[in-house]
């Protein structure tokens, strides 16, 4: 195709972007696992010399140039061609990477860096009141930063949100997470009149070696690869890509809590696996990336929880872990093992929230962002809201701003607006493919339960991971579960393991 041959050099000068950004991932992959702490000063210089060369060459007028030659030569194809899907991306980064003034970037980083600075500070000893300042001027940042990617948008938070969640509105997901909230307090208070599962046999100190080396062996069967992937220990886990064909993850583990080796491992190799299982042919191009951070979620929470949580997964695995952990757990029980990974516990921490109550957590989130780009509260009040929709939500008390309102880094370290709605969409997502794959392929829980996960894994390679960018999150959804993104299944699935009839 291309006689005029302006894709083709669209494509060569995009590459290299991709790559400079692939080595800036690999410098941050470094800094979060192996590097002495006297390297971060020179680190972060590093980073940001790369990330500035390669925005410098993203922006560059002859991108544009080419992408409006590209724009042409690719009009004749099919929306879902590699060139049409391509050429299409490409423009909608491009139009966001210009649409901010270089002063206004650098004045935002430059801020967002100094909040992130006093927050590493400011957290530990619980002062709260350190960071209000900051954060009102986030929140005006926040909002040119709007006005500058959405012009016109009907929601201060819908071009922010559109930044991971493309396609996603306030006007969509606000009635949605409203009816999982109605939906979800209930059933929380339920679970908490019951007596919690004992899961104290949890805490029996383990090997971490031995922890690692079953996790890592387990979500190699899953699928992730590790002659193109790897494992390595870290404080906040992440998944992160240098190429496609090296994905890495990190996890956390604790000698004293088996669960977090379990659990951030699975969760990592989702998003591990989903990159991994990109179009071969995306390699260097922005195709290369999941649909959008709730659609990534899904792979993470599928491996996590719908899959790593579930009763038929653990009749496959446990004895397998019970092998690898003796001490631990000789006497415990397959039912036990079970009921305590799955223990609800409201507690004010998201990220040490069970499965029930986590999207409460990202909620209360989602709604207080929204009243502050709303106007309807100001940033000094966040903390007494912050309380306030805890108590209400959960019925938990925060009793410290520490565990409140400081405790995730998004608000302190980026803009306010469209930083949770993805883990939320990423849950439902993870129910609604699940039941597609089901549907397609009824074998897949038994097979789960016989330890087998291939026709799940290849499900999600050829109906999800394959794709990377090529549609829209929204048409993604449609094609995969024939309808759009629905709390319902999700809904149903809690329901079905927390509900009164599960116990
Ligand atoms: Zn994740």
């Amino acid at each position: 195709m291309a006689e005029g041959g302006a894709f083709e050099r669209l494509e060569a000068r995009l590459f290299d972007v991709i790559d400079l950004h692939g080595v800036s991932y690999l410098l941050k992959w470094d800094q979060a696992t192996y590097m002495p702490p006297g390297g971060a000063v020179a680190r972060a210089r590093q980073t940001a010399l790369l990330k500035t060369i390669a925005h410098e060459r993203f922006v560059d007028v002859e991108v544009g140039r080419l992408l409006e030659r590209a724009e042409r030569e690719v009009a004749h194809l099919p929306v879902d061609a590699f060139e049409a899907a391509y050429v299409r991306v490409a423009r909608r980064d491009f139009d966001r990477a210009v649409a901010t003034p270089a002063a206004f970037t650098r004045r935002f980083f430059a801020h967002t860096a100094k909040t992130y600075q006093t927050w590493t500070e400011a957290r530990p000893v619980d002062d709260w009141s350190r960071m209000v300042p900051l954060l009102e001027t986030t929140l005006e940042l926040s909002h040119e930063l709007s006005a500058f990617e959405g012009p016109g948008a009907d929601h201060p938070a819908d071009p922010l949100i559109a930044r991971s969640d493309h396609g996603m509105t306030v006007a969509a997901l606000r009635p949605l997470f409203a009816a999982l909230r109605e939906a979800l307090v209930p059933l929380v208070r339920v679970a908490r009149e019951r007596e919690p599962a004992d899961d104290a046999f949890l805490r029996r100190p383990t090997a971490v070696a031995a922890q690692v080396a079953f996790a890592r062996a387990r979500v190699a069967s899953f699928g992730y690869d590790l002659q193109r992937g790897r494992i390595d220990p870290t404080a906040h886990p992440f998944a992160i890509e240098f190429s496609l064909d090296d994905v890495r993850i990190t996890i956390r583990s604790r000698a004293d809590d088996l669960r977090e080796t379990l659990f951030t491992t699975f969760h990592e190799s989702g998003h591990g696996m989903y990159h991994q299982g990109l179009d071969p042919r995306f390699e260097g191009t922005p195709l290369a990336d999941g649909a959008s951070a709730g659609v990534h979620e899904s792979q993470s929470r599928l491996w996590e929880n719908v899959v790593g949580r579930s009763h038929g997964f653990w009749r496959g695995a446990y004895p397998d872990l019970r092998a690898a952990l003796p001490d631990a757990l000789h006497d415990v029980p397959l039912d036990t093992f079970v009921a305590a990974v799955n223990a609800v516990r409201p507690s004010p921490i998201r990220t040490a929230a069970d499965e029930l109550t986590y999207d409460l957590h990202v909620i209360v989130r989602f709604e207080l962002e929204l009243a502050m780009l709303e106007g309807r509260l100001a940033v000094r009040d966040l903390a007494d809201a912050w309380r306030a929709a805890y108590a209400d939500v959960l019925g938990v008390d925060v009793e410290t701003d520490r565990d409140g309102v400081l405790q995730d880094v998004h608000w302190f370290s980026r803009e306010i607006g469209g930083a949770f709605q993805g883990y939320t969409i990423g849950n439902l997502l993870s129910v609604q493919f699940f039941e597609a794959a089901c549907r397609a392929h009824p074998e897949i829980p038994a097979e789960i339960e016989a330890g087998r996960y291939d026709t799940l894994f290849a499900w999600t390679r050829q109906h999800v991971h394959r794709h990377g960018r090529t549609y829209d999150p929204v048409d993604l959804i449609e094609h995969v579960t024939g309808g759009g993104l629905d709390a319902e299944p999700y809904l149903a699935y809690l329901r079905g393991k927390f509900g009164d009839a599960a116990n």
